[in-house]
This record gives C-alpha cells, sequence and structure tokens, in this order.
C-alpha cells in the first residue's frame, strides 16, 4: 500500500499517469485547477505497490509517491 500526491497547480490532465498505471488505480479526478484542467487523483491506495510509474511518466513532475 502506498499513496501518491497530485500537485495540482502542475497537472495538466494529459492523463498519462492513468494510462501507465500498472493497478489502473489513477484516474481523471472531478476538480479542475487554476488552469482550468482536471486535476489526476488516485482511487485506490491499498492497490498501490509504490512502483511511481505515475511519477515518472509525468512530464510536469506533479506526482510525489509515499510508501
Ligand atoms: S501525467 Fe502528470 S500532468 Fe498528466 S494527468 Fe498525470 S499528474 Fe497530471
Ligand atoms: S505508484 Fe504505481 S501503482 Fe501506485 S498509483 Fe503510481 S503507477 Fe499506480
Amino acid at each position: 500500500m502506498a499513496k501518491i500526491e497530485v500537485e495540482a497547480g502542475r497537472c495538466k490532465g494529459c492523463g498519462l499517469c492513468a494510462a501507465n498505471c500498472p493497478k489502473k488505480i489513477v484516474h481523471l479526478g472531478k476538480t479542475t485547477n487554476q488552469s482550468g484542467y482536471t486535476v489526476a487523483e488516485q482511487t485506490d491506495e491499498a492497490q498501490c505497490t509504490g512502483c511511481a510509474m505515475c511519477a515518472v511518466i509525468c512530464p510536469d513532475m506533479a506526482i510525489s509517491v509515499y510508501r
């Protein structure tokens, strides 16, 4: 079990993190940031392995992983 945090101001809603999470537990959420982009969020901490694929793939370095 691990947790990710998405820094909302950096996220541009590209969905790369969601597409590359092996557990498919990252999705574009319901909140938008000040630029109007939909912010990614993790939906199931219990399934997260802490692999950091989401953080590595993010072009804007918006994701931090906490193991
Ligand atoms: S890859 Fe980064 S910028 Fe793209 S949706 Fe995920 S957190 Fe946002
Ligand atoms: S750390 Fe790995 S399992 Fe956890 S949300 Fe990111 S890509 Fe998915």
